[in-house]
């Protein structure tokens, strides 16, 4: 089936979070059960760089008035999956991050430019005869792709169906209404029953409301965002919607990640032969100046830090941590309050580093040299970092939400427990798991049978890439 699996970032050619690792690594592993896929992204220069064999194929005019728009076929840099980049030189050939300028600010236009990604993207059930490929279903994924659905539906009349995934409610890419004619949608869109959203203009909304089907990225996600604890305002449409909403988890690329073969960490080592997990974690207390201690319980946390990663209930139980005798690094970049917050508290503490920064090389290091992994989001659509962590032998301790509550097993499990899970958000509840996951850290037998039940656990994208061809076919 030809699929054009559409995203406003791709790893390794743009990556912000887990959307990029899931369209860097969704696509191939369809294309290994044998479907055509084909991966959208905007031309964004690290993708120009990054891709191989650029060659331009389709050229889409100047819909926007923005200057020209055009389609530039490619390859991924280091495997045959095929890319489209949409090529609009003013719109994306720009400094900073893909959505955001240098200085974290909003890009002014980002109304346009992921308009001008949904826009191409349905023209090619018009115009795919040109490159001699139309595709039969168009995969979106989030806000920037929420538009796709109702271009097919308003410019195209509904050509293939569209399978919508949101990968975070939370983002609802919400303009004003006086956009809408800049985006060459009628006003007849503009409606409760369309893509209206409080007075305002939604490219979340506009996926929900006219995509053929909706996934997100775990089970119970799904059962939430159903509900107002995440549902964020859609709840009401999601429930009606309930009969073509599937959660589909996450996978994990272990080509990449691994410890048996990652060339960012100090020493290898797979179950049966762990004696590399140490040297991890002696390198990575002397690469970021923590006290050289083995018997030390170290704590690790690789996020983007904002208000629903949980920094909060980490700040709150910092007191237990040090009590437990234990040590925290943390690697993020967010909101300056929560940044600042954390520097401040590292400049006291000799047992916490705080590295403000996006660096994938020492993300591996701190999953990988860590004993146990902290995840205690408010809500987690799936989460990723988590299922890494497994597999390295990082037990993770999580908040019973999303994705994290789907692929963590907690004491509950007995002896196929593979990390620590609390129940509520709180600052109390958090401190209990820390407790708990030091008792277990001093109790050998019971923490090799909790690091290695986790490094067993599968969750390579292969199981779900299959529910996903299932769907597809089924639409
Ligand atoms: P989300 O998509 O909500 O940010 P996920 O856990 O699904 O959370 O995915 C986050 C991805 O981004 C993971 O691959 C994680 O390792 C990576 N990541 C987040 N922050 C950083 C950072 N500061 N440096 C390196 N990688 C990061």
């Amino acid at each position: 089936m030809k699929i054009l699996f559409v995203a406003s970032e791709v790893y390794p050619l743009v990556k912000t979070g887990g959307l990029g690792d899931v369209a860097g690594a969704l696509p191939p592993a369809l294309m290994e059960l044998g479907e055509d896929v084909r991966i959208m992204m905007p031309a964004y220069p690290q993708a120009l760089d990054a891709a191989r064999n650029k060659k331009t194929v389709l050229d889409l005019g100047d819909p926007f008035s923005t200057g020209p728009l055009s389609l530039i076929s490619a390859r991924m840099p280091s495997s045959e999956a095929e890319l489209l980049l949409v090529d609009s030189p003013s719109l994306y050939r720009r400094d900073g991050g893909p959505y955001q300028q240098e200085n974290g600010d909003e890009w002014l236009d980002n109304h346009i430019r992921f308009a001008a990604l949904s826009h191409a993207a349905a023209a090619l059930s018009a115009y795919g005869s040109v490159i001699g490929w139309t595709p039969e279903l168009f995969h979106a994924n989030d806000w920037q792709t929420g538009l796709l659905p109702a271009y097919l539906r308003f410019h195209h009349g509904n050509p293939a169906k569209c399978l919508y995934t949101i990968h975070n409610l939370n983002y609802t890419g919400r303009f004003p209404a006086e956009i809408l004619p800049q985006v060459n949608l009628p006003w007849e869109a503009y409606s409760p029953d369309g893509l209206e959203f409080h007075d305002a203009v939604s490219y979340m909304k506009s996926g929900l409301y006219y995509a053929d089907h909706i996934t997100t990225v775990s089970r119970t996600y799904a059962q939430e965002i159903q509900t107002p604890f995440a549902g964020n305002g859609f709840e009401g449409l999601l429930l009606d919607r309930s009969s073509s909403l599937t959660g589909i988890v996450n996978g994990v690329d272990y080509q990449v990640w691994n410890p048996a073969h990652d060339p960012h960490i100090a020493a290898k080592y797979q179950p049966g032969r762990m004696g590399g997990k140490q040297a991890c974690k002696t390198a990575l207390q002397q690469e970021l100046g923590l006290p050289e201690d083995p018997k030390a319980p170290l704590f690790g946390m690789v996020s983007r830090l904002t208000e629903q990663k949980g920094i909060d209930l980490i700040l709150d139980t910092l007191p237990t941590l040090e009590r437990l005798g234990g040590q925290l690094v943390i690697l993020g970049t967010g909101e300056d309050y929560w940044e600042q917050l954390l520097l401040d508290r590292a400049a006291v503490s000799p047992n916490i580093a705080v590295k403000i920064a996006y660096q994938e090389s020492l993300s591996h290091r701190i999953i990988a040299g860590c004993d146990m992994f902290m995840m205690p989001s408010r809500f987690e659509p799936c989460g990723l970092t988590q299922l890494y962590a497994l597999k390295y032998g990082t037990p993770p301790v999580v908040h019973r939400t999303g994705g994290l509550a789907d692929t963590v097993r907690g004491a509950g499990a007995g002896p196929d427990q593979t990390g620590f899970v609390f129940d509520d958000a709180v600052p109390e509840l958090l401190a209990a798991a820390l407790e708990e996951a030091v008792d277990a850290f001093n109790h050998r037998n019971k923490w090799d049978n909790i690091v290695t039940n986790g490094m067993q656990d599968d969750y390579s994208w292969e199981n779900s890439a299959k529910t996903y061809q299932t769907l597809y076919r089924s639409l």
